[in-house]
């Protein structure tokens, strides 16, 4: 069949149909090009400008000022785990602070330890990930290289509300890479902000790095050269040849954000609309669903729950699957059901999800 389904993927993930059907109109021939952007070079004015364009867009969508390089880098999210500490740590003679609330910042965390030294200020590990911190519950030393955390932990879907605490004069570091542009962001709180596209802004293949310019200049030169960040903003992301048709597609996705969704203000009204259907579904079942994240960490993007048996599990991802529901079942390290409503997902998935568990739970509780 050739029929969509509401797609729950946790990434690579659900698009915008209107930017899959401007990929599908524009992929024989680029209008005007007598190419396709497949085929064509990274140099020319066409492609230089639709780099631009995804800039700009992204630009304006987050308030980024001119203080902040905007690079479009390859690896995913995974090398920033080692671009960031090489950057920014090693050589500093300095420690870096960091957050672990879930699997993503764990394994930032293994890759820094390999470039400097790494304190790691706060660990959720021992309640299973399911909160983050409050800002008296962990301190971090004025003299830090950094402060690095991960707003939401996709496998856990456990988010912070806020920026966590962070003394002035230390950057602080962000991994956004499954809810970057979800709502509103002071981008002038962070040092760096990063994010793979292939959750919330675009397909697999870019990873978007919005850096303070004064840090550019911390990496050792003897770094390799795609590593060191300020190759990437001295040439403008065309170091070498960036990732082109992630980029094409990822400024689409950010257009669509800015011109039919209305900006970061309104896709955050319907981000809390589409997850509250859902943890609405689970405070109202009884005790049928459980979910991970303690209400005041729930993340608007990943909601993740239990049924209370395997079986039941089992027979739920059937039921959804039947009814165009899929790619519910959650992450092999932790269990359950991962349902992730990103910015893509219309508000009508979340309803048809939020309806199947309402109906489910009467059914079988
Ligand atoms: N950080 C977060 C928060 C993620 O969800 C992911 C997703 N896979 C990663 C990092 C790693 O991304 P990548 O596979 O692009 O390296």
């Amino acid at each position: 069949t050739t029929q969509r389904a509401y797609n729950f993927s946790a990434g690579p993930a659900v698009l915008p149909v209107s930017v899959l059907e401007q990929v599908r109109d524009e992929m024989m021939c680029l209008p005007g090009s007598r190419c396709s952007l497949l085929e064509m070079s990274h140099r020319d004015k066409v492609f230089i400008d639709i780099l631009h364009d995804a800039e700009n867009t992204v630009r304006s969508l987050m308030g980024i000022s001119d203080d902040y390089a905007v690079l479009f880098l390859q690896g995913g999210a995974a090398l920033q785990f080692s671009m960031i500490p090489a950057n920014l740590l090693a050589g500093s003679g300095k420690s870096a602070a960091y957050i672990q609330t879930g699997v993503w910042g764990k394994k930032a965390i293994a890759e820094a330890k390999k470039e400097g030294d790494v304190n790691v200020v706060y660990d959720a590990a021992e309640s299973n990930f399911n909160h983050v911190p409050g800002s008296g519950d962990y301190s971090v030393s004025d003299d830090s290289a950094y402060l690095y955390f991960c707003n939401n932990e996709t496998i856990q879907g456990v988010q912070f509300q806020d920026e966590p605490a962070c003394p002035a004069g230390v950057p602080l570091v962000c991994d956004a890479s499954s809810d970057f542009m979800h709502k509103p962001v002071d981008i002038n709180k962070y040092g760096l902000m990063y994010a793979c596209a292939q959750k919330n802004a675009g397909p697999a293949g870019v990873t978007v790095v919005v850096i303070r310019r004064d840090l550019l200049d911390r990496g050792s030169k003897t770094l390799p050269g795609y590593l060191q960040y300020k190759n990437h903003a001295d040439a403008d992301s065309e170091w070498n040849t960036p990732p082109t048709f992630a980029i094409w597609v990822l400024g689409k996705v950010a257009r669509w954000l800015q011109d039919d969704i209305g900006g970061l203000e309104a896709i955050e009204k319907l981000n809390r609309q589409k997850s509250s259907l859902l943890y609405d579904a689970i405070d109202q079942s009884g005790g049928f669903y459980t979910g991970h994240a303690k209400p005041d960490c729930r993340s608007l993007m990943n909601v993740t729950f239990t049924l209370p048996n395997d079986d039941l599990q089992a027979a739920f991802i059937a039921e959804a699957a039947a009814n165009d529901l899929v790619a519910l079942k959650g992450h092999r390290s932790v269990g359950g059901i991962r349902a992730s409503v990103y910015n893509a997902m219309p508000l009508e998935g979340a309803k048809a999800l939020a309806q199947l568990m309402n109906d489910f739970a009467s059914k079988n509780a």
